[in-house]
């Protein structure tokens, strides 16, 4: 098989050659995660064992740091100060997961004289862990870490678009001593390693994020053998502004929300959904700043926004460009690649603004995963949420105003896995992040993040047992 080429999108460079796993190799890696599970030592640790090996990660990680960013730029395009800041993230996962590990879950419940009634918290076993390309890093850790802290054993199929820093995570936890075939690492296609790991028997759970129809089809894999699945899918977040609200923060956010690694963020804000008395003088602020956005390398430090990941995807953005343009939106800035022949060789286009968008526009339903924002306006309250949930997507969402009860209560009613109020973006590792409707199934991060991984058993000890005579 011909090796697979790495390409930095910023300028089609090949950063590595790769070989895919084969078949063979990835049923291997199922059977070794199997035999590490049911015969290994792994199972058997302690939870401040493991979470003395979970912050071994971490140090590895801090230690690590500029290289991986680098590695991480290279591969996504995003820029280094993005990558940085991803790093620290996953830093800081594997530091949180190490705390819950290490303490005891254990449940006692009150069942009466002679009973002793405990719930443990027990690993799921073998599970298979699929990431997408756009946050490679950040995104395996949120598996990773919680399943080593269970005390799963696994398979990581990173993206074939941007696997690099993930092989160096696995090798980074081998270095950190993690016992033999607790972590094993599979390389390649998804539509051709996926389907050997979602259906295998030997596997217990798969997790995955990435696009709404690849996780419709794993649900599919996993059904015959009934595996748990947890999916982080995909979204189409509204960013609600009321006219009340701070403007320059909300145009500020506004505009990261949405042209933030070009847009390539699962809850970026992409359907900006204003006020109509703001309307006007907030969306030509928009538009004036989103054209002086420095794109560019994001190695250099003056780049703001990198490029679109492959011409693959940047083709997908521009039909849904094309189409928006058919369906009636009006174009107010990009709209296309840019004219600097410096970014001629990358995969970029131009943050793309779209105004007199309507719900029932293809560019305002379906994730596009680019630097488009479409705009709709709305005059009372309840037209506002009924827009943010007009979506078959609910990961996030957004409100802004002045007025903290309505902040609140429009908060409350919008149907999406993370709302924001007066901020667009931050998430942190201690509170769950994942999407109502078709923006998945479970959460991670928090306390429900290690749960995914974690079976519930009740042990009931009968410490007087008497002859019941039932059948007497
Ligand atoms: P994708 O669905 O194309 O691929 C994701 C992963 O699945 C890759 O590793 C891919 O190789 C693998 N895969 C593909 N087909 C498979 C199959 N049949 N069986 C098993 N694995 C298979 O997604 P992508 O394009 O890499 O990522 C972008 C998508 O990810 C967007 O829709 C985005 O919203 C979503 N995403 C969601 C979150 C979240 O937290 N909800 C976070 C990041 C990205």
């Amino acid at each position: 098989m011909p090796k697979r080429e790495i390409i930095n999108p910023f300028n089609q460079a090949i950063i590595a050659k790769l070989d895919d796993a084969t078949e063979e190799e990835a049923r291997a890696a199922v059977l070794a995660a199997r035999a590490a599970f049911d015969a290994g030592e792994w199972p058997q640790w302690t939870g401040p064992r493991r979470a003395a090996l979970l912050r071994r990660v971490a140090e590895l990680l801090v230690r690590n740091k500029s290289d991986l960013a680098r590695w991480e730029t290279v591969d996504t395009g995003k820029t280094i100060v993005e990558s940085e800041i991803d790093i620290d993230d996953v830093v800081s996962v594997f530091r949180y997961y190490a705390g819950l590990a290490e303490q005891d879950h254990t449940r006692t419940v009150d069942v009466g004289p002679n009973v002793v009634s405990k719930v443990v918290y027990e690993p799921v076993g073998v599970c298979v862990l699929i990431t997408p390309w756009n946050y490679p890093l950040l995104q395996a850790s949120w598996k990773i870490a919680p399943a080593l802290a269970a005390g799963n054993t696994m398979v990581v199929k990173p993206s074939e678009v941007t696997p690099m820093t993930t092989i160096k995570l696995v090798e980074l936890i081998e270095e950190a001593g993690v016992p033999a075939g607790v972590v094993n690492l599979v390389l390649g296609a998804g539509p051709e390693v996926g389907p050997v790991l979602t259906s295998a028997p030997e596997v217990d759970l798969v997790s995955f994020t990435g696009g709404l129809s690849t996780g419709q089809s794993i649900m599919r894999a996993a059904a015959d053998t009934v595996k748990k699945i947890a999916l982080e899918l995909g979204g189409k977040n509204p960013n609600i502004v009321f006219a009340d609200a701070p403007f320059e923060a909300a145009v500020d956010h506004a505009l990261t929300g949405v042209f933030l690694h070009a847009g390539q963020v699962c809850s970026a804000g992409t359907r900006l959904i204003v006020h109509a008395d703001l309307h006007d003088e907030f969306v030509a602020e928009l538009v004036r700043r989103a054209e002086t956005i420095q794109l560019g390398n994001g190695l250099a430090p003056d780049s703001r926004s990198g490029p679109l990941v492959s011409a693959e995807h940047r083709a997908k953005v521009e039909r849904h460009v094309a189409q928006a343009i058919v369906e009636g939106a009006t174009l107010l800035t990009g709209g296309r690649r840019p004219d600097d022949p410096n970014l001629a060789a990358g995969f970029f286009y131009l943050p793309t603004i779209f105004d007199n968008c309507r719900r029932d526009m293809s560019i305002v339903q379906e994730e596009t995963f680019g630097p488009i924002l479409t705009v709709e306006t709305f005059t009372e309250e309840d037209e506002a949420v009924a827009l943010g949930n007009d979506t078959d997507y609910g990961l996030a969402g957004a409100v802004w105003t002045a007025d903290r009860e309505r902040g609140r209560r429009v908060a409350g009613r919008l149907r999406h896995g993370t709302v924001w109020i007066n901020d667009f973006g931050p998430y942190v590792p201690q509170a769950e992040w994942g999407g109502f409707k078709r923006s998945g199934i479970g959460r991670e991060l928090g306390p429900s993040g290690l749960a995914e991984y974690q079976e519930a058993k009740h042990v009931y000890e009968n410490t007087d047992p008497q002859p019941e005579n039932w059948f007497a």
